[in-house]
């Protein structure tokens, strides 16, 4: 049974532009996984503390036969491939975060995942990257996320 996984991107310290297309090649060739398209990489302003570069992101779409928390594991490890090293401080800087937006229509809500991500509808860095890949898309709540787009602005982000 194959599903399709949604990863965001985002990355803004140390060459954040090389680290997403770096991220992007390494999670399109992941074994037992089939690459399905990738965003537009885009430029954006940070979420939370303003004194912080800007972020770069992006999101890739994979089929996988994979279970979400072998995902999770690749990702957490890619992160620290990347130097990414985790200071307890919330939406802080970063090297690499992986976020796993979407694992088919399914929901999941345990120690280590919540699928659909949390922050997804709100956040425009992932939802307008999502639609580049899949305009029709449409979340398991049921909601169009080209409807989610309509409530946010564009105005923070531009492709790169
Ligand atoms: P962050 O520091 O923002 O990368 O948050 C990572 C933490 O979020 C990890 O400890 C994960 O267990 C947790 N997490 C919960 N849901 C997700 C998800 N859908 N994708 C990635 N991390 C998640």
């Amino acid at each position: 049974m194959s599903e399709l996984v949604y990863i965001g991107l985002g990355a803004n310290l140390n060459n954040p532009y090389d680290t997403i297309r770096s991220a992007i090649t390494a999670l399109s060739t992941l074994a037992d996984c089939e690459f399905v398209g990738q965003s537009k990489i885009y430029a954006s302003k940070p979420m939370g503390p303003a004194d912080q570069p800007d972020y770069v992101n992006a999101v890739v779409a994979l089929k996988t036969s994979l279970s979400a928390h072998d995902i999770f594991s690749l990702t957490c490890q890619l992160e620290q491939a990347h130097g990414r090293t985790r200071n307890g401080e919330h939406w802080g800087p970063r090297t690499l975060d992986l976020d796993i937006l979407l694992y088919g229509d399914n929901l999941i809500n345990d120690d280590q995942l919540t699928v659909p991500h949390y922050g997804l509808k709100e956040r425009e860095f992932v939802v307008f990257p999502m639609l580049d890949i899949d305009p029709l898309l449409v979340l398991p709540c049921g909601t169009a996320l080209s409807d989610i787009a309509k409530t946010l602005a564009f105005n923070d982000m531009n492709a790169i």
